[in-house]
This record gives C-alpha cells, structure tokens and sequence, in this order.
C-alpha cells in the first residue's frame, strides 16, 4: 500500500509499505481521505519512525475480534486511547485519562485502528464531513467554545489563523458571534475572511484597544499571543487556549487574573460525545468544509506537506 513518510527537516515521501496486521481488538481500515494537522508539524521537522497521520476516516475491510464493527462499516477515528478502566475512560474522556496514548498512521491507504477508537460515521455521511467533524480541528474548536458562558459574549477575538483557529472562527459565526482574528499571516488572514467568515482580520493584537472583546480563543501557542489575550480581554471575560505550547509563561497574577477577574481555561482534543454534538449542528446547517483550502491525493502528500506546513494553505485533505 501507499503511506506518507516524514525523513525530517522538511523531507516527505509517499512509499509502497506492508499493509498493518489488525491485532486482536482492532480493525483495519481501508482509509478513504485523512487531514494534515498543525500538530504534526514538530514530526515534519524531525522526522517519525512511524507513519503520520491522526485525522482520518476509512470504511472497515476487516475484523479481528471485534465486537461492534463489521467490513463495510464506515468510521472516523478519534485516536485517543485511554486505559478503558479509569474514571475518566469510564466518563467517555479517556484524553484525560493518565496513560492515554495517540495512534498514527491515517496517511496511508490502510491504518489498523483499536475497536474503541472508530466513531460510526451517520447513514450517508460523506468522508470529507466525517474526517472534519472527527478531527481535532473541530473538535478542539467546539470544546473550546463549550467553555464560555454563551449568554453574555457576543464579541469573541481568534489569535491565530492556523486549522484550530479557523475551526473555531467558523463555528463562532455559525452560532452568530461577532469575530475577530489576529493573525500575522496574510495569506491566513485571507483564509480567515473568505473561508470561516471572521467579520474582521488584523496582524497582531493591541491589548490597549477599546472595546476588548469579551472572550479570546488564543490558538497561536505564541507566548506573547498569550500574554496579550489574558490582558487584552474584557474584565470578567474568558480566555481559552487552545494553541499548544510547552514552554514557560510568565504572569503577574494579580494583574492578569485576580483584578479583573479573568477566567482561563483551555481546551484539549475531543470526545465521542463532542463529534455526535458536532454532527448535530452539521445537519442544521454548520459547513465543516469551511476551513479546508486545499484538497491533495494521497501520491502528492508531499507537495501538500510543503503547502501547508509553510503557511500556505487552510486545512487540507489527502484523499485516496
Ligand atoms: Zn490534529
Ligand atoms: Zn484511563
């Protein structure tokens, strides 16, 4: 079969490489389409022993003591998998279950993937919907706007115009938010107007500037991003980071925090429960396509990897 390979600083091929032995418990699936994820840059840049790819969706070819599914069934992958015995497995939140592990391999034409992993896509459902609405750009995306009191904010400011943002943004204009993005990309800028529907776009944020907007989605993972949503938010207002960053923050909580009341909180993958949330609001009309730019088969992952890890692009989807 066809997989996409990550050699590191940059370098991407697509092989002929063995078709996965399903293991007991898992099934394998025959991928129809799979997303590139800005999360998966570091590995572009590094490289990966294994095969990338944790956004897909793909039709069961077989089973290996399986349960539930069976050859034919059509899923999307929620590649979180979490101990199946903890209280959070338990709750259906196995991303915050202690041992949690994330699966790979979605950009190849065949993925073994355990049983508890695959998400049932709805009768009919086109793989592009299903691979969207199960992947983390949107699924961070609804978690994140799950976050805020919905009753008071109207006016939300995006940092960052990356997949996560755009999911976010599009959402927020589904549910009529008036949108701000903040974005020192031009050519994601543009994505963020044209594409989710941001009612406005600027390059970089001033924290002085009147009216604040009432809760800030930060999805750069930009340290001074961060800073500048936390003092650029209303007084009482939320902030949500979404935008991944290992390194150190520096706050003064006092000022950022206690005297004007900010709540911050973040938002991590999702859950099987925010997919069948976010089907719902799929078939009342949301258009998950709204953050895709870009549409590659499998053969020119490469040049799809070169596009979007260089900034170029919105989401983008390999199809096979
Ligand atoms: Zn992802
Ligand atoms: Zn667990």
């Amino acid at each position: 079969m066809k997989g996409l390979r990550f050699y590191g600083d940059g370098r991407a091929a697509v092989e002929d490489v063995p078709v996965p032995e399903p293991k007991k418990g898992e099934v394998l699936l025959r991928t129809a389409v799979s997303a590139l994820c800005g999360s998966e840059h570091a590995d572009y840049l590094a490289g990966l022993e294994e095969m990338p790819g944790h956004e897909f969706a793909g039709i069961v070819e077989e089973t290996n003591g399986c349960g539930m599914l069976k050859p034919g069934d059509q899923v999307t992958v929620n590649v979180i998998k979490g101990c199946g015995n903890c209280y959070f497995c338990k709750k259906g939140q196995p991303q915050f279950c202690s041992s949690f592990s994330v699966l790979s391999g979605g950009h190849a034409e065949y993925a073994a993937v355990p049983e508890q992993c695959c998400i049932r896509l709805p009768e009919g459902m086109e793989m592009e919907v299903g691979v969207l609405l199960g992947g983390d750009t949107l699924g961070v995306a609804y978690r994140a706007i799950g976050k805020i009191r919905q009753d008071w904010a109207r006016n939300a400011a995006v940092f960052g115009a990356g997949p996560i943002g755009l999911g976010v943004i599009s959402l927020l204009k589904y549910y009529g938010y008036h949108v701000s993005v903040w974005e020192p990309n031009p050519i994601r800028r543009q994505y963020a107007l044209d594409l989710a529907g941001a009612d406005e776009a600027g390059e970089a944020y001033d924290p002085e500037s009147e009216p604040k907007a009432d809760v800030v989605f930060e999805c750069s993972g930009n340290a001074a991003a961060e800073l500048s949503a936390l003092e650029g938010v209303r007084p009482a207002g939320t902030v949500v980071f979404c935008g991944e960053n290992y390194r150190e923050l520096k706050i003064v909580p006092s000022y950022q925090i206690i005297h004007r009341e900010v709540t911050l909180t973040g938002a991590f993958y999702y859950t099987r429960q925010d997919f069948y949330d976010l089907c719902e609001i799929y078939y009342r009309g949301f258009d998950p396509r709204s953050a895709v730019s870009h549409i590659f088969p499998l053969e020119e992952a490469p040049e799809a990897c070169r596009m979007f890890f260089g900034g170029k692009t919105a989401k983008v989807l390999l199809k096979r």
